[in-house]
């Protein structure tokens, strides 16, 4: 049982009701199962792991849980964590009790919630745990809900993207209330946890009961006096590494990389309140605070309510990389799985209508699916003229009739716009990009505005964002969209988060060039030097390959894109590019499955996509075998061997729940043929004793599983070439 539907009627009957909106006593028992270590692994089979709510040991005590991780709340004489557990490998996550959120209200700082009196931090035994006293001044717990997972914005499903995913994460939410005695003021903590993998979503909203505008001036939504990943007495200069925790936000701009987009947001501080830590000068950096930086400084009117942003937390069960790695990927599959659109598409050079034409009918002959009006291609999506917007329905529509979407590129951070709308960034700061409208400018306003205008009237089905908003300041007081600095950067994020989920909600699709997968785009860069591009083409396969092994560490491979120029790019000359195309098939097939068959899409960007019809048979051949194989190759990967031009290269796809539990694909960068046996690791394959390998199309074969999990597979791959391998149990070739 998840949770009572009487209790669900009572919380929606009074949202945001002072009092128990719900009662100890009336949730479940935790389950026997929650308390163990689990026998089997989540990342293999996730279905034993469903997420709930449930009475503690005591009457004033419940515990969010799904077997993976355990977040034990106290509830008298304030609601406080006073446990958190990885129940995976035993341990504890916490070592102390902190405050569950700081929020600063006209002024003044609250902790929301929290218990004193702890006397020493290193741990948290259960009898202080029962010793701890209410800060008289902190805001008190008033009750709590519980209810279903709700989706942050819709997702409009209208292209192809894995099997399986859903949208919200299935799971439990918990809501803990508190209130500011006698101000008419209330903070909600909101809990998601999600089943079948042990992350947690978390954030606040502060209720306005009072009939005048009170103004958030800061708050912090996560607090965790979290175990540290290490010790050291000294200190001489060397970063000390952080818990080992994934915590990322969905206000994530400016990298390409969730830790650098998440610097202004994610703070790991050292904590003073550990007193015993073994870090002489108590510096090691293990207390957690999820908090804006800047702001946000946002005034709320009488009834009114403010939300923060969702903070994600993802304990990780080992220090293995490829674990995190499949944890992480695992988590962005749940909780954003529009990630997982992968549209094959073209970049279009030029964007008149014979050219357009010719692309759009190229892509349906090969078994592409978009048609990207790049940049530089004279496309304008700021153009407004009626029949602009009508030239462009007619291109969507041609293109729909085709079975193909369209999209284009946009330019919005880099530019410098003048007339006061450029950002105001502080004294001695640069934007990021050097230039930079303010999205609070009356400029943003109108280019907003357009935006939302030509998806509306045109059909298009993709925006490629280019220089999205970093997270410039502006200190501007002239700027409708903002009052000044404090609130400049929240502003903003609202302005460009609030359109990537209206695109999302109506099925645009969005490639953006930084970390804004969270807020509804699907690609970043997996890697990306733009003169690499200009390199002479043997180089330029040996980059994608280790761009794509690099990138896919953090990201799934459908959400990176990579880069194939037709034509010159930005410079190289003809040793730089394919065209003409017929001239360089074999430079052609190798970017073609050096990107499709890791999963990855690249922007192929040219006038064209063939000039003959042996060149088009090519590309035509390995989309049809991309599309074959699509599922797996989609699917999650396990690192085989870099790409170095020194010998063979190799991944592993992975994924328990297909029919294909695995793919190996083999790239020989050599002018000779290379015959040798590799050793697989098939352990993400779900598969244990035996597997079933079969090379290409040939005969099956079955190989024994030795105790690490590992085959010895044969391969031989012919000069300046690659062959694949699929992989699946002895059940499937029975069928
Ligand atoms: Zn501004």
């Amino acid at each position: 049982m998840r949770y009572s539907p009487i209790l669900a009627v009572i919380g929606l009957l009074i949202p945001g009701a002072i009092g128990q909106a719900t009662d100890v006593a009336e949730l479940p028992r935790l389950p026997a199962s929650h308390l163990q270590q689990p026998r089997t692994d989540w990342l293999i089979d996730p279905s034993p792991f469903e997420a709930g709510v449930y009475r503690g040991d005591r009457t004033d005590e419940i515990i969010l849980s799904n077997g993976l991780i355990r977040r034990r709340f106290r509830l008298s004489p304030n609601a406080a964590t006073i446990a958190f557990d990885n129940v995976v490998t035993g341990q504890a996550i916490i070592r102390g009790v902190e405050p569950e959120a700081l929020v600063e209200i006209d002024g003044a700082s609250y902790e929301v919630g929290g218990l004193k009196g702890q006397p020493d931090y290193a741990f948290l035994t259960p009898e202080w745990a029962d010793s701890l006293e209410a800060d008289p001044k902190a805001p008190r717990f008033t009750g709590f809900t519980v209810g279903e997972t709700k989706e942050r914005f819709p997702w409009k499903r209208v292209r192809h993207h894995a099997p399986g995913v859903k949208w919200p994460p299935p799971g439990v939410s918990l809501r803990m209330d508190y209130s500011l005695p006698g101000s008419g003021i209330r903070v909600a903590v909101h809990y998601e946890l999600y089943d079948g993998i042990p992350a947690l979503c978390k954030w606040i909203t502060v209720n306005n009961g009072t009939n005048r505008v009170i103004t958030v001036n800061r708050f912090t939504s996560e607090i965790l006096a979290a175990v540290e990943y290490a010790t050291a007495v000294e200190f001489t200069g060397l970063a000390y590494r952080t818990p080992n925790i994934h915590v990322e936000t969905d206000m994530a701009f400016g990298g390409f990389t969730q830790a650098n987009a998440n610097i202004r947001n994610v703070h790991w501080e050292t904590d003073p309140d550990y007193k015993t830590q073994v870090s002489y000068r108590r510096l090691n950096p293990c207390l957690l605070k999820v908090s804006p930086d800047l702001g946000p400084d946002q005034r709320i009117e009488p009834g009114g309510t403010f939300e923060s942003f969702r903070a994600f937390v993802l304990p990780y069960d080992s220090y293995d990389r490829e674990r995190q790695g499949l944890a992480l990927r695992r988590m962005y599959r749940t909780v954003a799985p529009w990630v997982t659109e992968n549209p094959l598409m073209m970049h279009v050079r030029w964007s008149d209508w014979k050219s357009v034409k010719r692309a759009i009918d190229q892509c349906a002959d090969v078994g592409f699916e978009m048609v990207i009006l790049t940049f530089g291609s004279g496309f304008d999506i700021e153009n407004d003229r009626p029949d602009y917007l009508a030239k462009m329905k007619r291109y969507a529509d041609y293109a729909a009739g085709k079975g193909i979407e369209i999209g284009g590129y946009s330019l919005l951070a880099s530019r410098t716009i003048g007339g006061g709308n450029n950002v105001v960034m502080p004294a001695g700061k640069k934007p990021r990009f050097n230039h930079s409208p303010c999205l609070g400018s009356v400029w943003a306003k109108t280019y907003f505005a357009k935006l939302y205008n030509f998806f509306e009237q045109t059909g298009f089905r993709l925006l490629e964002h280019d220089g999205s908003y970093p997270g410039d300041e502006c200190i501007a007081t002239t700027h409708p969209g903002h009052r000044g600095h404090a609130d400049s950067r929240w502003a903003q994020w609202r302005v460009i988060s609030d359109f990537y989920k209206y695109c999302r909600a109506h099925g645009v699709y969005l490639n953006v060039p930084d970390y804004y997968y969270l807020t509804g785009s699907s690609k970043c860069g997996m890697g990306y030097r733009e003169s690499n591009w200009s390199l002479p083409r043997a180089q330029q396969v040996i980059h994608t390959r280790q761009n794509i092994y690099d990138g896919t560490w953090e990201k799934t491979p459908s959400m990176g894109w990579m880069f194939v120029p037709l034509t010159e790019y930005h410079g190289g000359g003809a040793a730089a590019t394919i065209e003409p195309l017929d001239e360089h098939r074999d430079h052609y097939e190798r970017m073609l499955y050096s990107n499709l068959a890791m999963g990855v899409q690249a922007a192929y960007r040219g006038p064209r996509l063939y000039d003959t019809s042996r060149t088009r048979d090519l590309v035509a051949q390995w989309v049809t075998w991309f599309k074959k194989h699509r599922d797996i190759l989609e699917s999650d990967v396990v690192h085989g061997r870099r790409a170095d031009g020194r010998d063979i290269d190799w991944m592993l796809h992975v994924n328990p729940n297909l029919a294909q539990r695995g793919m190996v694909v083999v790239f020989n960068p050599l002018r000779r043929a290379v015959k040798k046996k590799i050793r697989v690791n098939l352990y993400y394959t779900g598969l244990t004793e035996t597997a079933v390998i079969r090379e290409q199309e040939g005969e099956p074969k079955t190989y024994v599983i030795n105790r690490r999990d590992e085959v010895e597979l044969p391969v031989e791959v012919g000069p300046e070439s690659m062959t694949w391998f699929t992989i699946s149990g002895q059940e499937s070739r029975s069928r």
